[in-house]
């Protein structure tokens, strides 16, 4: 398997904590994988040390071959690899007093010479990119809003639209359905599929809640305490073995009430034990 994400015993401590234990993982090329584990586990500075916003105690990452960070340091060239990579993070997605329409445009300026970058202007096919973009994840009518006046579903899917726009290879999702209700949930779900089906991104997207790893992630890694407890198949998280990784902190990870319909076709093996009635 070639491998998109390549994680060696990355460990990482802060003053209080040890966030990081010996974390080694690879995800191969067109992998839908969640990133799964209760609060605090370690799921965001995971998600950080991958474009390499914070730097490990020791360990190594390489993304497409290319190394992000070793025994702490982060790698010169790190920019090469930041532009493969698309953000939507729970919250500061966005530059709250800028049109949508620009910031989903930000996703073009890693390509762009330096004195576009700082003149911020784009041409009319760049705009109709956008544009399309936005349509993509339905959207379209907030085009000329500032941010700050969009829902939390609207703002995660202009998120991605900047992810479509800047030809993300890679998408890191940090709980990007932590504040939505059920059905923005779903959509923004199904449009990180969708991206991964369609446009063949890898998608690596940590959630709290084992219902849409079933669902959406053909694959599972389950954090605990910074350690890696799973790797394996997400229909096979049943809620007994969520128990013995997890023990009472199991509870955390089921929202009751999510999935009142039947399951869809994409999710084989979903156990009927976790879908709440
Ligand atoms: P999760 O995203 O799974 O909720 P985090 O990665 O945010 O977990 O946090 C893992 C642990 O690291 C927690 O105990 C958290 O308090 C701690 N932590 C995270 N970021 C910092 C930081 N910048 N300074 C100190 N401790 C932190
Ligand atoms: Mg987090």
């Amino acid at each position: 398997m070639s491998c998109a994400v390549e994680i060696d015993n990355l460990s990482k401590t802060f003053p209080t904590c040890r966030a990081l234990d010996d974390v080694s993982l690879r995800i191969g090329h067109g992998e839908m994988v969640a990133l799964l584990g209760a609060s605090g586990s370690g799921k965001s500075t995971l998600l950080r040390h991958l474009p390499g916003f914070l730097a490990a105690d020791g360990g190594e990452i390489r993304v497409f071959g290319r190394t992000v960070q070793s025994g702490g340091r982060i790698a010169a060239d790190i920019r090469r690899v930041r532009r493969e990579l698309g953000f939507v993070f729970q919250q500061f997605n966005l530059v709250n007093r800028l049109p949508v329409i620009t910031n989903v445009l930000v996703g073009l300026l890693h390509r762009l010479p330096w004195w576009r970058r700082l003149t911020m202007r784009f041409s009319l096919a760049e705009r109709q990119q956008a544009v399309e973009a936005l349509a993509a994840v339905g959207i379209e009518q907030t085009a000329w809003q500032r941010a700050a006046t969009l829902s939390g579903g609207q703002q995660q899917r202009a998120a991605l639209a900047r992810c479509l726009v800047q030809g993300a290879r890679i998408v890191l999702a940090d709980e990007p359905i932590a504040s939505l209700d059920p059905e923005s949930s779903r959509k923004v779900m199904a449009l990180l599929a969708d991206m991964n089906r369609r446009h063949g991104c890898t998608v690596l997207v940590s959630l709290h809640q084992v219902e849409f790893a079933i669902r959406y992630c053909p694959r599972t890694i389950a954090l605990n305490r910074g350690r890696v407890v799973y790797d394996g198949p997400s229909s096979a998280l049943t809620p007994s073995l969520l128990g013995e990784l997890y023990g009472s902190g199991a509870r955390e990870l089921f929202e009751p009430g999510l999935f009142g319909e039947a399951p869809a076709a994409n999710a084989p093996g979903l156990p009927r034990s976790l879908i709440a009635t």
